[in-house]
Protein backbone atom coordinates (compact mmCIF):
# COMPACT_ATOMS: atom_id res chain seq x y z
CA UNK A 1 0.00 0.00 0.00
CA UNK A 2 2.93 2.59 -0.94
CA UNK A 3 0.75 5.04 -2.05
CA UNK A 4 -1.33 5.57 1.09
CA UNK A 5 -1.81 8.81 2.01
CA UNK A 6 -1.32 10.64 -0.87
CA UNK A 7 -4.41 11.56 -2.98
CA UNK A 8 -4.71 10.45 -6.95
CA UNK A 9 -7.20 12.57 -9.32
CA UNK A 10 -7.72 10.11 -12.13
CA UNK A 11 -9.34 12.08 -15.06
CA UNK A 12 -12.19 9.62 -17.32
CA UNK A 13 -12.75 7.67 -14.21
CA UNK A 14 -16.35 6.49 -14.70
CA UNK A 15 -16.03 4.22 -17.53
CA UNK A 16 -12.38 2.46 -19.44
CA UNK A 17 -8.69 2.82 -18.65
CA UNK A 18 -9.55 5.59 -16.38
CA UNK A 19 -11.58 3.44 -14.42
CA UNK A 20 -8.87 0.89 -14.43
CA UNK A 21 -6.22 2.78 -13.53
CA UNK A 22 -8.37 4.35 -10.34
CA UNK A 23 -8.85 0.85 -9.37
CA UNK A 24 -5.47 0.09 -9.39
CA UNK A 25 -3.58 3.17 -7.44
CA UNK A 26 -6.66 2.70 -4.84
CA UNK A 27 -5.44 -0.92 -4.40
CA UNK A 28 -2.11 0.57 -3.40
CA UNK A 29 -3.80 2.82 -0.90
CA UNK A 30 -4.54 6.25 -2.61
CA UNK A 31 -7.03 8.25 -1.70
CA UNK A 32 -9.19 8.60 -4.88
CA UNK A 33 -10.82 11.07 -6.78
CA UNK A 34 -12.84 10.16 -9.89
CA UNK A 35 -13.98 12.14 -12.16
CA UNK A 36 -16.30 11.62 -15.61
CA UNK A 37 -19.53 11.19 -16.93
CA UNK A 38 -22.20 8.75 -16.20
CA UNK A 39 -25.52 8.02 -14.58
CA UNK A 40 -25.86 9.49 -10.73
CA UNK A 41 -26.24 5.55 -9.17
CA UNK A 42 -22.97 4.24 -11.19
CA UNK A 43 -21.18 6.98 -10.33
CA UNK A 44 -22.42 6.39 -6.27
CA UNK A 45 -21.77 2.77 -6.64
CA UNK A 46 -17.92 3.30 -8.01
CA UNK A 47 -17.45 6.21 -5.08
CA UNK A 48 -18.49 3.27 -2.51
CA UNK A 49 -16.30 0.32 -4.23
CA UNK A 50 -13.46 2.86 -3.82
CA UNK A 51 -14.05 4.53 -1.19
CA UNK A 52 -13.28 7.50 -3.69
CA UNK A 53 -14.90 11.22 -3.60
CA UNK A 54 -16.67 12.10 -7.59
CA UNK A 55 -16.22 15.70 -8.43
CA UNK A 56 -18.24 16.48 -11.54
CA UNK A 57 -17.18 18.67 -14.40
CA UNK A 58 -17.11 18.72 -18.21
CA UNK A 59 -13.24 18.76 -18.54
CA UNK A 60 -14.00 20.35 -22.49
CA UNK A 61 -13.53 23.87 -21.22
CA UNK A 62 -11.20 25.74 -18.50
CA UNK A 63 -13.84 26.78 -16.28
CA UNK A 64 -14.82 22.80 -15.98
CA UNK A 65 -10.88 22.36 -15.70
CA UNK A 66 -10.88 24.75 -12.86
CA UNK A 67 -13.32 23.50 -10.73
CA UNK A 68 -12.88 20.11 -10.86
CA UNK A 69 -9.17 20.58 -9.73
CA UNK A 70 -10.78 23.68 -7.23
CA UNK A 71 -13.31 20.41 -5.90
CA UNK A 72 -10.37 17.60 -6.06
CA UNK A 73 -8.01 19.59 -3.45
CA UNK A 74 -4.13 19.03 -3.34
CA UNK A 75 -3.60 16.09 -5.47
CA UNK A 76 -0.16 14.15 -5.40
CA UNK A 77 -1.17 11.74 -8.32
CA UNK A 78 -2.63 13.43 -11.62
CA UNK A 79 -3.40 10.95 -13.88
CA UNK A 80 -4.99 13.26 -17.55
CA UNK A 81 -6.96 10.60 -19.15
CA UNK A 82 -10.07 11.91 -19.99
CA UNK A 83 -10.73 12.05 -23.77
CA UNK A 84 -13.31 11.47 -26.97
CA UNK A 85 -12.40 10.45 -30.21
CA UNK A 86 -14.51 11.69 -33.68
CA UNK A 87 -13.99 10.16 -36.81
CA UNK A 88 -14.13 11.91 -40.27
CA UNK A 89 -12.61 12.76 -43.51
CA UNK A 90 -10.80 16.56 -42.74
CA UNK A 91 -12.86 18.36 -45.10
CA UNK A 92 -16.31 17.27 -43.44
CA UNK A 93 -14.72 17.43 -39.48
CA UNK A 94 -17.24 19.33 -37.61
CA UNK A 95 -15.47 22.15 -35.94
CA UNK A 96 -16.93 21.74 -33.13
CA UNK A 97 -15.42 18.29 -32.49
CA UNK A 98 -12.32 19.31 -33.75
CA UNK A 99 -12.55 22.17 -30.57
CA UNK A 100 -14.06 19.58 -27.86
CA UNK A 101 -11.39 17.43 -28.81
CA UNK A 102 -8.55 19.78 -28.50
CA UNK A 103 -9.93 20.78 -25.55
CA UNK A 104 -10.60 17.74 -23.73
CA UNK A 105 -8.09 15.25 -24.60
CA UNK A 106 -5.27 18.34 -24.66
CA UNK A 107 -5.56 21.43 -23.23
CA UNK A 108 -7.33 20.08 -19.90
CA UNK A 109 -4.33 18.28 -19.37
CA UNK A 110 -2.45 22.04 -19.60
CA UNK A 111 -4.87 23.56 -17.32
CA UNK A 112 -4.98 20.11 -14.48
CA UNK A 113 -1.18 20.21 -14.61
CA UNK A 114 -0.64 24.12 -13.83
CA UNK A 115 -3.17 23.33 -11.23
CA UNK A 116 -1.63 20.63 -9.53
CA UNK A 117 2.30 21.66 -9.81
CA UNK A 118 2.17 24.02 -6.91
CA UNK A 119 1.16 21.51 -4.20
CA UNK A 120 3.45 18.64 -5.64
CA UNK A 121 6.72 20.98 -5.88
CA UNK A 122 5.75 21.66 -2.43
CA UNK A 123 5.83 18.49 -1.28
CA UNK A 124 8.62 17.59 -3.51
CA UNK A 125 7.12 14.59 -4.88
CA UNK A 126 4.70 13.57 -7.35
CA UNK A 127 3.16 11.69 -10.36
CA UNK A 128 1.69 13.02 -13.86
CA UNK A 129 0.39 10.48 -16.32
CA UNK A 130 -1.08 11.42 -19.31
CA UNK A 131 -3.03 8.60 -20.78
CA UNK A 132 -1.76 9.82 -24.80
CA UNK A 133 -2.36 6.69 -27.21
CA UNK A 134 -0.44 5.35 -30.23
CA UNK A 135 -1.73 8.13 -31.79
CA UNK A 136 0.35 10.03 -30.32
CA UNK A 137 3.04 8.46 -32.13
CA UNK A 138 1.76 7.96 -35.43
CA UNK A 139 -1.46 8.66 -37.35
CA UNK A 140 -4.79 7.11 -38.86
CA UNK A 141 -6.67 8.56 -41.57
CA UNK A 142 -9.82 10.18 -40.11
CA UNK A 143 -8.51 11.04 -36.85
CA UNK A 144 -6.81 14.48 -37.35
CA UNK A 145 -8.64 16.47 -34.19
CA UNK A 146 -7.59 13.13 -32.11
CA UNK A 147 -3.98 12.82 -33.37
CA UNK A 148 -2.93 16.35 -33.07
CA UNK A 149 -4.67 16.06 -29.15
CA UNK A 150 -2.60 13.62 -28.55
CA UNK A 151 0.77 14.51 -30.66
CA UNK A 152 0.76 17.74 -28.65
CA UNK A 153 -0.09 15.89 -25.14
CA UNK A 154 3.21 14.35 -25.81
CA UNK A 155 4.68 17.34 -26.02
CA UNK A 156 3.33 18.76 -23.05
CA UNK A 157 4.45 15.53 -21.01
CA UNK A 158 8.20 16.14 -22.05
CA UNK A 159 8.37 20.08 -21.54
CA UNK A 160 6.71 18.82 -18.09
CA UNK A 161 8.90 16.60 -17.47
CA UNK A 162 11.78 18.99 -17.99
CA UNK A 163 10.82 21.61 -15.66
CA UNK A 164 9.64 19.42 -12.80
CA UNK A 165 12.72 17.07 -13.09
CA UNK A 166 14.42 18.53 -9.95
CA UNK A 167 11.32 18.73 -7.66
CA UNK A 168 10.90 15.01 -7.59
CA UNK A 169 7.76 15.14 -10.14
CA UNK A 170 7.66 12.90 -12.48
CA UNK A 171 5.83 13.10 -16.08
CA UNK A 172 5.17 10.47 -18.27
CA UNK A 173 3.02 9.01 -21.23
CA UNK A 174 1.11 6.01 -21.08
CA UNK A 175 0.27 5.16 -25.22
CA UNK A 176 -2.22 2.03 -25.59
CA UNK A 177 -2.98 1.00 -28.74
CA UNK A 178 -6.92 -0.50 -28.70
CA UNK A 179 -8.33 -1.06 -25.90
CA UNK A 180 -11.89 -2.44 -25.53
CA UNK A 181 -13.52 0.23 -23.88
CA UNK A 182 -17.07 2.84 -25.29
CA UNK A 183 -14.57 4.55 -26.62
CA UNK A 184 -13.04 2.46 -29.22
CA UNK A 185 -17.23 1.06 -29.94
CA UNK A 186 -18.35 4.57 -30.39
CA UNK A 187 -16.32 4.71 -33.11
CA UNK A 188 -17.12 1.66 -35.44
CA UNK A 189 -20.20 2.90 -37.03
CA UNK A 190 -18.46 6.14 -38.07
CA UNK A 191 -15.64 4.36 -39.42
CA UNK A 192 -17.80 1.51 -41.02
CA UNK A 193 -19.09 5.08 -42.82
CA UNK A 194 -15.88 6.38 -43.73
CA UNK A 195 -14.65 3.30 -44.78
CA UNK A 196 -17.41 1.74 -46.65
CA UNK A 197 -17.18 -1.62 -43.77
CA UNK A 198 -18.76 -3.78 -42.20
CA UNK A 199 -18.50 -4.08 -38.47
CA UNK A 200 -16.36 -7.07 -37.96
CA UNK A 201 -14.34 -5.98 -40.75
CA UNK A 202 -13.72 -2.44 -38.90
CA UNK A 203 -12.65 -4.88 -35.81
CA UNK A 204 -10.42 -6.95 -38.32
CA UNK A 205 -9.51 -5.15 -40.94
CA UNK A 206 -8.61 -1.39 -39.18
CA UNK A 207 -8.62 -1.76 -35.02
CA UNK A 208 -6.62 -4.82 -34.84
CA UNK A 209 -4.94 -4.48 -38.68
CA UNK A 210 -1.96 -2.60 -37.38
CA UNK A 211 -1.60 -4.28 -33.67
CA UNK A 212 0.40 -7.49 -34.53
CA UNK A 213 -0.56 -9.23 -31.23
CA UNK A 214 -3.98 -9.31 -33.01
CA UNK A 215 -5.62 -8.79 -29.38
CA UNK A 216 -6.71 -5.90 -27.42
CA UNK A 217 -4.94 -3.81 -25.07
CA UNK A 218 -6.47 -4.57 -21.26
CA UNK A 219 -7.14 -1.85 -19.09
CA UNK A 220 -6.10 -3.44 -16.04
CA UNK A 221 -2.91 -3.48 -17.85
CA UNK A 222 -2.44 0.07 -18.00
CA UNK A 223 -3.55 -0.11 -14.50
CA UNK A 224 -0.56 -1.78 -13.39
CA UNK A 225 2.15 0.53 -15.55
CA UNK A 226 0.33 3.51 -13.64
CA UNK A 227 1.03 2.22 -11.00
CA UNK A 228 4.60 1.05 -11.59
CA UNK A 229 4.96 4.57 -12.71
CA UNK A 230 4.16 5.97 -9.34
CA UNK A 231 6.88 3.51 -7.50
CA UNK A 232 10.08 5.18 -6.41
CA UNK A 233 11.92 2.57 -9.08
CA UNK A 234 10.18 4.98 -12.02
CA UNK A 235 11.11 8.28 -10.23
CA UNK A 236 14.22 8.17 -12.99
CA UNK A 237 11.39 7.60 -15.72
CA UNK A 238 10.02 10.77 -16.94
CA UNK A 239 9.40 12.61 -19.99
CA UNK A 240 8.46 8.89 -21.65
CA UNK A 241 6.05 7.95 -23.79
CA UNK A 242 5.25 4.48 -22.77
CA UNK A 243 3.89 1.85 -25.82
CA UNK A 244 1.21 -0.65 -24.56
CA UNK A 245 -0.03 -1.32 -27.98
CA UNK A 246 1.10 -5.03 -29.14
CA UNK A 247 3.64 -3.52 -31.34
CA UNK A 248 1.44 -1.40 -33.47
CA UNK A 249 4.32 1.59 -33.22
CA UNK A 250 7.08 -1.13 -33.53
CA UNK A 251 6.46 -1.47 -37.10
P1 LIG B 1 -14.11 5.79 -22.31
O1 LIG B 1 -15.06 6.42 -23.27
O2 LIG B 1 -14.40 4.44 -21.76
O3 LIG B 1 -13.85 6.77 -21.09
C1 LIG B 1 -13.72 8.16 -21.26
C2 LIG B 1 -13.86 8.83 -19.93
O4 LIG B 1 -13.74 10.25 -20.12
C3 LIG B 1 -15.22 8.60 -19.28
O5 LIG B 1 -15.08 8.53 -17.88
C4 LIG B 1 -15.99 9.85 -19.68
O6 LIG B 1 -17.07 10.16 -18.82
C5 LIG B 1 -14.89 10.88 -19.59
N1 LIG B 1 -15.21 12.09 -20.34
C6 LIG B 1 -15.55 12.15 -21.67
N2 LIG B 1 -15.80 13.43 -22.00
C7 LIG B 1 -15.62 14.17 -20.87
C8 LIG B 1 -15.73 15.56 -20.58
N3 LIG B 1 -16.09 16.45 -21.51
N4 LIG B 1 -15.48 15.97 -19.31
C9 LIG B 1 -15.13 15.07 -18.36
N5 LIG B 1 -15.00 13.77 -18.58
C10 LIG B 1 -15.24 13.32 -19.82
O7 LIG B 1 -12.73 5.81 -23.08
P2 LIG B 1 -11.33 5.07 -22.83
O8 LIG B 1 -11.09 4.22 -24.01
O9 LIG B 1 -11.23 4.52 -21.46
O10 LIG B 1 -10.36 6.33 -22.99
C11 LIG B 1 -9.61 6.88 -21.92
C12 LIG B 1 -8.38 7.54 -22.50
O11 LIG B 1 -7.59 6.55 -23.15
C13 LIG B 1 -8.67 8.62 -23.56
O12 LIG B 1 -7.79 9.70 -23.39
C14 LIG B 1 -8.37 7.89 -24.85
O13 LIG B 1 -8.00 8.79 -25.87
C15 LIG B 1 -7.22 7.01 -24.43
N6 LIG B 1 -6.98 5.88 -25.31
C16 LIG B 1 -7.93 4.93 -25.51
C17 LIG B 1 -7.65 3.87 -26.34
C18 LIG B 1 -8.65 2.79 -26.60
O14 LIG B 1 -8.40 1.98 -27.51
N7 LIG B 1 -9.74 2.70 -25.89
C19 LIG B 1 -6.40 3.77 -26.97
C20 LIG B 1 -5.45 4.75 -26.72
C21 LIG B 1 -5.76 5.80 -25.89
Amino acid sequence: MFLSGKRALVTGSTSGIGLAIARALRAEGAELVLSGFGEAGAIAALCEELSARHVAADLGNRAGVEALMAGAGEVDVLVNNAGMQHVAPVEDFPVDKWDTIIALNLTAAFDASRLAIPHMKRRGWGRIINTASAHSLTASPFKSAYVSAKHGLAGLTKTLALELATFGVTANCISPGYVWTPLVENQIPDTMKARGLSREQVIEDVLLAGQPTKRFVQPEDIGELAVFLCRDAAANITGANISMDGGWTAA
